[in-house]
């Protein structure tokens, strides 16, 4: 069943699904890695393919459906997810979950790990791939983390969740991960940077100037502010991209 809207794109020989926009849902899985990254939504078609989620903060925009995503594993037999948030932010995430068991009246097992710059998790996949997932700082408004994950040493996939530039700057790996999914809350003049960097955001324009510095294979931009529409956004980001990096670009 879907009950979310959610896109999905083959890259290479993984599958992205997700989708990400400011201040209403972002939530991206990779089902052949068993991995997801933020749930702020959560379809319950996605559930048995989340058995391994990292959330980089706790806006509700990024962790409002992870409620759901516990208890509906529980519902359809699927081992307790392992979940990863902020160390800063366990106490209030475990909190939020006692209480929305109180509410629900009943108790869910799930495995709740706070996590600081640097920390590794490693596990492997269904098909016998080993990854390791690091977080490392990200810059926001709260605790924040986003994660880099790698396969053989090789980084497949990077996340910055919500974040200034300066994620990209502080770990060049970034730069250089297969498949980068990156936020650019705002795709055009509508704000400008240095509203976008108050909030602790991502800028169209720091895209532009880093533009040399990305290796990546394919660059997913996302989150843009629900302010304006996409086919708005699009049209800009069309103007200012005319190249789409060299056609690596992805408006998500
Ligand atoms: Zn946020």
């Amino acid at each position: 069943m879907r009950d979310i809207c959610y896109r999905s794109k083959k890259l290479g020989d993984v599958t992205v699904r997700g989708t990400s926009r400011a201040s209403i849902q972002s939530f991206w899985n990779i089902p052949e890695w068993d991995l997801g990254l933020d749930v702020g939504g959560h379809p319950w078609d996605l559930t048995p393919q989340l058995g391994r989620l990292f959330i980089s903060h706790t806006h509700r925009d990024h962790i409002l459906g992870l409620y759901q995503l516990i208890a509906r594993r529980q519902k359809r037999s699927l081992p307790p997810p392992e979940i990863f948030v902020p160390a800063e932010s366990e106490d209030v995430v475990r909190r939020f979950l006692e209480v929305w068991q109180e509410m629900d009246g009943t108790r869910y097992p799930f495995h709740l790990q706070g996590l600081v710059p640097g920390d590794l998790v490693e596990w492997e996949t269904a098909s016998g791939t080993r990854l390791q997932a690091k977080a490392v700082r990200s810059f926001h408004r709260l605790p924040s983390l986003g994660f880099l994950i790698s396969e053989s040493e090789t980084p497949r996939l990077a996340y910055t969740g919500d974040s200034l530039p300066a994620i990209l700057d502080e770990n060049p790996a970034f730069y250089q991960a297969e498949i980068l999914i990156m936020e650019m809350t705002s795709a055009d003049m509508y704000y400008t940077p240095e509203q976008i960097h108050h909030f602790g955001h991502t800028h169209f324009l720091d895209v532009q100037e880093r533009r040399e510095k990305f290796a990546n294979r394919w660059i997913l931009v996302s989150h843009f502010t629900c302010k304006r529409s996409m086919d708005l956004l699009c049209r800009h980001i069309a103007e200012a991209f005319p190249d789409r990096l060299g056609g690596r670009l992805i408006v998500w």
